[in-house]
Formats: C-alpha cells, structure tokens, sequence
C-alpha cells in the first residue's frame, strides 16, 4: 500500500510537515498549492526537499473552475492549465487534481465537460501527465462521483481519470458501493476523510471537521471495500481539513492519520478476505477481559495519604512486590498498585504528574498478540527490565503519556501475583463490597479527544458512544465513552482551564487518569461499609435531592436513603445508576462508587454538573462561605 497524506493536514510550516509526515511512516505527499505558495523556494527546490525526506509528491492541487466554460473564459482555463503543468513539471510530479466547477459561468452537460477532458488529456500527454477528476460535494453541475465518472469514460482519454473522496461522496450519502462498478485502472487516486455526523452545510464541514478514517461516522470502511473491489492500486491518501489539526502537534496528527489508514485497511481486508492484502496482516481486534491492575505512581511523602485513602475505600494491604518498593492492595477483584521507586517509568510519571494513575494492565485473551497488533498501529512499545524469575508483560506507552501492559487472562493474569510478589494464597478481601473496576476516567484537552478515541478503537474490538457535554460552571466539558468488553473508558475533555476538569489538567502537568469509578452489587451496603471506614465521601447539595425526586418520581423514602448516604441516581430505559464519590486528592483524583441495575448504558452524565459543583465546594479553602 502506497500511503500519502496531503500537506494542508498537518500543521506547521511546509519542513515540519514534511518532517512529521516522513516520521509517521508516509511514502508520499499531496502538495496543496497553497502550501507551496507560502514557501519561499523555487519548485525544483521543494521538489528536491521533498525526496530528500523519502517522499513522493503523489498529487498537486487543486485545480478550480476547468470544465463546461464558455470563451474567453474556457481559452483562459487551457491557459492556466498550462502554467500549472510547468510548475508539476518542475516540482516532480504527474498527477493534478480537478475539482469539479463552482464557476458562476460554468455551463452543464456531460458531453461539454468531456470535450474539455478529452482536451486537457491531449496536452497533459504531450508532457507526460495526468488529469484527474474529483466530484465535489457542493459543485455547481458535478457534485456526485457517478457523474464524474461518466464525465470521465466519455472523455475516453488514457491521462484522464476519476479522483474519489470519501468525505464527497459519503457526506452527501451517496452509496459508496456505486464505485465497485468502475474500472479500477480508472480511478488514478483515492483521497479519504471521515467527518462527524452533523447537520451543517457541506463546505463549512469540509473545510473545517474532517477527520481521520475512524474518527468521525461516515461509513470510510464500506467505501474503501468498494475502491478496493475494483482493483485500485494507486496511493491512498488522506485529505483532512481541520481547525484542531491545523492547531495539533505536526507529529502526533501526522501519526494518527498513518494509524487510521492502517486500521482502515485492516478493517477492510478483514470484510473483503478475498481482495489482495495490501498490507501485512494484523492479530485480530479482541475485546478487553478485564483490568488485571491499575498502579498509581507516588513517593514516600505523599504515599500514607494515599494508603489511607486506599483503607478507606475498603481496600486492604495483601502482597508486596519480590524486588522493587510496590505494594498490592485488593478487593474483590480489583487489584491496585503503589509504586514507590525512586528510579524506573512510574517514578518519572510521578515527578511530572505528582500521584497518578501510571499503568493500566488489561487482560486479554492474547497478550503477545495485541502487542503485536498495537505496535504495528504505531504504539510506542514500552521493555522493561524484569529480575531474574519476574514475569515480562507486554506493554506499550498509552495515549498521554501512561503505560498499558497486557496480561494473558490464561497465564499472566493469574500468575502475576505468586511469581512477582509476596502474597499468600487467600480469597480476595470483600472489603466494603466493591467487586471490580466498572470506568476509568481519562481527562485531556479537548483537542486530544479523537487522538485518544482512535488509540482504544484501532487496537481494540471497541466501539464508542455518542459524545455528551457536560456544563462544568466554569465551561463545557465533552464526554465519550469507549468500550471494550469488559474495559470501559471515559474521555473527558476540557476546553478551558477554569473547568474542574481543565484545571486538573493545568496541576497534573498533562492528561491523566482523574477517576476511578468502581462497582457495587449493593450500593447502601457499600455506603454503610464506606462511612463505618471514614470514606472521605463527597457531600451532594439537598436540592439535588428534591429535583431527582422529582424527575423521576421517586418514593420519598428512597429519596431519603440516597440523601442520608451522598448516592447520586440517575435511570434510562435499561436500568437505573447510583453513585457515591469520594472528595479529590489535592492533585485532583478521586473514586467513584457505582451501582448498575438491569441494562443502564451511561454514566451518569446529568450528574456530573451537581457532583462538579460538590467538588469546587469542597475545594475551597476553609473559612470561605460554603454556598
Ligand atoms: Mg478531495
Ligand atoms: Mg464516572
């Protein structure tokens, strides 16, 4: 698979995106005109720049406002052609792009706009290169595939052919399987963009909220089964206008737009076995099992706090690491970590987060095998060095910075615990009745949010939830769930410092893991235990109570149960949702209780601005008025 990716996608100026996109793997560049515009360099010189980063120019573009022109109009077309001709000549290149027209005075007719093809193929073979032909999804006679293509198979010239693009053709919810029909030799290349599903006018989403293949809802998959199905075997490349890109690090956009083509095409070969791969293959994508443990980060200062904190929330002390400073603590299954190393990966987590989360290990059926899935989608693989007899774990550094190891639910998952650390054999703790983890909250700018989702969704069998705002006093909050089996995360992602969520984001130095939220099989139970072990519960304002009562018709002594215990309810079609929080450490973590009954999908999002609003109260020096 030849991979390309078209230069306005990336930020910066033109050697940092050329730079970026080299790093991230690409074999070839779209050059937008206007890119080059801006550069100060003759064509040859940026032609020669970009082989020297190991590149192609696969495409140059646009050209605007060619067909169906009357004269003087049309002789001027032929006459800028030209001028662009030279300078694709210059700059190393074959293939230009012709988006269909918007000109005022363009004219219909597919006969027309085939004679001005044919035309245009005639001079463009005199010089070696090619023409080819791309739909817009707003042009003003042109503005679905098919139509280009028959513009294009009438023209019946061999340096004319179709350009498709996902975003064209899908935004306007033309069936993508209608190109399965065209002759793949035909199609001279593919430009692909996802784009989420809004009503807005197709411009201003074009322009402004592509995304990668698998960021967005447009159905990118069944498109490229049908580009594939006809043959193609031209570049494959991305064309992604985005305001967030535009401000995102050149690198990390770059990376993520390689990772998608690779989940995509994945996606395809697996739906089309029959097709010739184009890459190599991949394991499968698996669900997650469990989460095997989750390990905070923190140091000999900090560490009794948040031991005491770990006692309170009905964990108990069970095993201690055979080589290095890392205490077990356990309930029901859930098995937490406090590493206290002065040296290693979790210590340096420490110094730039303070007390963090640092390591996620998840369970899946094959650990080796989504490693190997990961790092071929471009994870950053994480060795470590192990002592003599210790278990190695396969692991890889995770979006902001943390670590994700993978244990075999058939081995490691259950071994871990005799060969690494000292634990007697004896039944998990019940604690105060917390049985597993049921989310864990992940915060990060909100420009990051796709860059995190596309992590689990690639390298996972995932799927994700429709994004939810949350209206922190201080401003909006997204919130995307991502799921896979028995691993639910949710994204949260803050657009200003003075949300709750921002301002986590300011004093932990980065994104981080902001709570746990750990299930109960019975919440009053749970809250009883919690309060008997000095549970720093989180104390929720009585009118909450008096509006969920009303809501949702609530028998008042149910109300008053909730009320005495801080529990937070919330009930959809499936089931209901109770929730018990503790106050935030001073770095701004915190556990979540929850109760799920019967089939409840969420997580409590119309809470979340009462329990925000607790925990400004909370954090507010004392002395000043609790309102
Ligand atoms: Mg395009
Ligand atoms: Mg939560």
């Amino acid at each position: 698979m030849k991979t390309s990716i078209a230069t306005v996608s990336i930020s910066g100026d033109f050697r940092e995106k050329l730079a970026a996109i080299a790093a991230a793997g690409f074999d070839g560049i779209e050059i937008f005109e206007q890119d080059f515009i801006a550069f100060d360099g003759t064509p040859r010189e940026v032609g020669a720049m970009v082989r020297d980063h190991g590149l192609d120019i696969t495409l140059f573009q646009p050209f605007r406002d060619f067909e169906g022109l009357p004269n003087p109009l049309r002789a001027q077309a032929f006459a800028r052609a030209e001028r662009k001709f030279d300078l694709m000549a210059e700059l190393g290149t074959d293939l230009v792009l012709v988006c269909s027209s918007v000109h005022p005075a363009a004219m219909g007719g597919i006969d027309r706009a085939a004679d001005d093809f044919r035309a245009l193929g005639e001079i463009a073979a005199s010089r070696g290169l090619r023409v080819g032909y791309e739909a817009l999804a707003w042009g003003r006679h042109v503005h679905d595939h098919r139509d280009a293509w028959e513009i294009v198979r009438r023209a019946d010239h061999p340096n004319v052919g179709l350009i498709v693009d996902s975003f064209h053709t899908l935004s306007r919810k033309i069936d993508p399987e209608t190109i399965r029909r065209i002759p793949g030799d035909r199609i001279f290349f593919v430009q692909l963009a996802d784009a989420p599903a809004i009503e807005m006018d197709l411009l201003y989403l074009s322009r402004h909220f592509r995304n990668m293949p698998g960021e967005g809802d447009l159905n990118v998959t069944g498109f490229m089964r049908a580009v594939q199905a006809t043959g193609y075997g031209g570049p494959i490349s991305l064309e992604i206008f985005n305001d967030q890109f535009r401000a995102g690090l050149p690198r990390l956009v770059a990376r993520d737009g390689h990772r998608a083509l690779i989940d995509l095409m994945d996606r395809v070969h697996r739906a089309e076995p029959n097709l010739p791969m184009v890459q190599p293959a991949l394991p499968e994508p698996t669900p997650v099992q469990g989460v095997g443990f989750i390990e905070f980060a923190t140091s000999h200062a900090e560490v009794a706090d948040l031991e005491s904190l770990l006692a309170a929330t009905g964990f108990e002390h069970t095993g201690q690491h055979v080589s290095k400073s890392v205490r077990l603590w356990q309930q029901g299954a859930i098995n937490l970590l406090v590493n206290t190393e002065t040296t290693g990966f979790a210590h340096s987590a420490y110094v730039t987060h303070g007390t963090t989360v640092s390591d996620i290990a998840l369970i899946m059926p094959n650990a080796q095998a989504t490693h190997t899935r990961a790092c071929a989608l471009l994870a950053e693989g994480h060795d470590q060095t192990v002592a003599e007899g210790e278990l190695a774990i396969p692991a890889i550094r995770g979006v902001g910075g943390s670590m994700v190891r993978f244990l075999d639910a058939d081995s490691t998952a259950h071994s871990i615990w005799q060969t690494d650390f000292h634990h007697p054999p004896a039944p998990a703790p019940m604690g105060a009745g917390l049985t597993r983890v049921d989310h864990i909250a992940q915060t990060m700018a909100y420009d990051e949010m796709l860059s995190w989702a596309l992590f689990y969704t690639a390298i996972f069998d995932a799927s994700k939830a429709p994004m939810v705002d949350v209206a922190d006093p201080d401003g909006l909050v997204r919130s995307q769930a991502v799921e896979s089996g028995a691993l639910r995360v949710t994204l949260n992602g803050a657009e200003t410092r003075r949300t709750l969520a921002g301002r986590f984001i300011a004093d932990s130095f980065g994104s981080a893991v902001q709570h746990i939220a750990l299930a109960s099989d019975d919440i009053f139970a749970t809250a009883a235990a919690l309060a008997q072990r000095g549970f720093p519960v989180l104390k929720i304002g009585q009118n909450y109570y008096d509006d969920v009562e009303a809501r949702f018709g609530l028998d008042p002594t149910f109300t008053a149960q909730l009320r005495a215990a801080n529990i937070l309810y919330d009930q959809d079609p499936g089931g209901a949702y109770f929730q018990i929080y503790s106050q935030a450490r001073p770095e701004g973590f915190f556990f979540e209780i929850v109760q799920r009954t019967g089939q409840y999908a969420g997580y409590g999002a119309a809470n979340a601005p009462f329990r925000i609003a607790a925990q400004k109260r909370a954090s507010r020096p004392s002395g000043m008025p609790q309102l």
